[in-house]
């Protein structure tokens, strides 16, 4: 990750709509972004900056205006895209994204709430909180962006690390199982469940108009380049070698059974969506079973 240091313009909506007009006002896009806050943290070649467009446009595709959705993250550079947004966001402490927009969740339901994390948030030191509120069907829409390792601290091994993968921490490979994440997703009660890479762009798009439209917890697992921390000691070459990688080894394959979705270091990734059901919401169990029982006996 490069830092670059330099003033960050405090953010007010005045001056954020007046610095958009000076120096981005033709670009369409600029109403759901913070321009006072580019040039963004993230490396060259990062998958990052795909993952972040293509979200705006699922926003665009579902018919979402800024003031229905709220967007919280967790720590690392995925973290990140909460600066990013100009919108309600919340970027919270690590692994916490979940409990805290489980609350958000419950008291706006009106909103479509998006975590918008890592893999080494979501499912190392947030991991029982995603289990649960997969478990519970709370009504959040999951970006989980995996590139394998935890990028932001150094590239160490992450839960999503592939056996054999070298890391700072796995120098002579990784001898640890990693998660197959869409198949905990499922297992754990998503009703909504996709893999894409950052090279299918407009599949993601249309993964994320979806899930942020549907009820209850969805998943979307993104395959994202990290040519520093993961790509670099793997010996995968830059960003765009990652993409081309992603474009020779993805199979697309909608409805897949998670179970057989696993991913190994260089080898064929299962893309698609593989899960699109429907179960009772928390909201909605709680609102039938709590709520009138309680007003039956009172
Ligand atoms: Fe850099 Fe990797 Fe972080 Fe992207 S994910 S900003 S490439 S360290």
């Amino acid at each position: 990750m490069r830092i670059r240091y330099q003033p960050i313009v405090p953010y007010d909506p005045q001056t954020t709509c007046r610095i958009k007009e000076e120096q981005h006002g033709l670009h369409p896009d600029d109403i759901y972004l913070k321009p006072g806050r580019i040039p963004h943290i993230w490396c060259p070649g990062c998958g990052l900056g795909v993952v972040l467009h293509t979200y705006i446009n699922g926003l665009k595709m579902a018919g979402l205006q800024v003031d229905q959705v709220a967007v919280v993250s967790g720590i690392g550079c995925t973290g990140r895209v909460a600066g990013y947004l100009d919108m309600d966001t919340y970027h919270t402490t690590h692994g916490r994204a979940i409990p805290f927009a489980t609350g958000l969740a419950l008291v706006r339901p009106d909103l479509a709430v998006t975590v918008f994390s890592g893999d080494g948030d979501l499912f190392a030191i947030g991991g029982n909180h995603f289990i649960h509120a997969a478990r519970r069907n709370i009504n959040l829409k999951i970006l989980c962006v995996n590139n394998f390792n935890y990028g932001m601290t150094g590239g160490q091994a992450a839960p999503t690390t592939p056996v054999a993968a070298r890391t700072t921490t796995t120098p002579y490979g990784n001898f640890e199982h990693s998660f197959n994440l869409p198949f905990l997703a499922y297992a754990s009660g998503a009703v909504y469940v996709a893999r894409w890479t950052t090279f299918h762009a407009r599949h993601l798009v249309t993964a994320i108009a979806e899930s942020l439209t549907k009820k209850g917890f969805t998943f979307i697992e993104v395959i994202s380049p990290c040519p520093i921390g993961y790509g670099r000691p793997n010996k995968l070459g830059s960003g765009l070698d990652e993409m081309k990688f992603y474009r020779e080894n993805s199979l697309v394959q909608n409805g897949t059974d998670p179970r057989e979705a696993d991913i190994g270091l260089k080898g064929k990734i299962i893309v698609g969506k593989f899960i699109d059901q429907s179960r009772p919401t928390f909201d909605e169990l709680y609102t039938e079973n709590i709520l009138s029982k309680f007003k039956r006996e009172n």
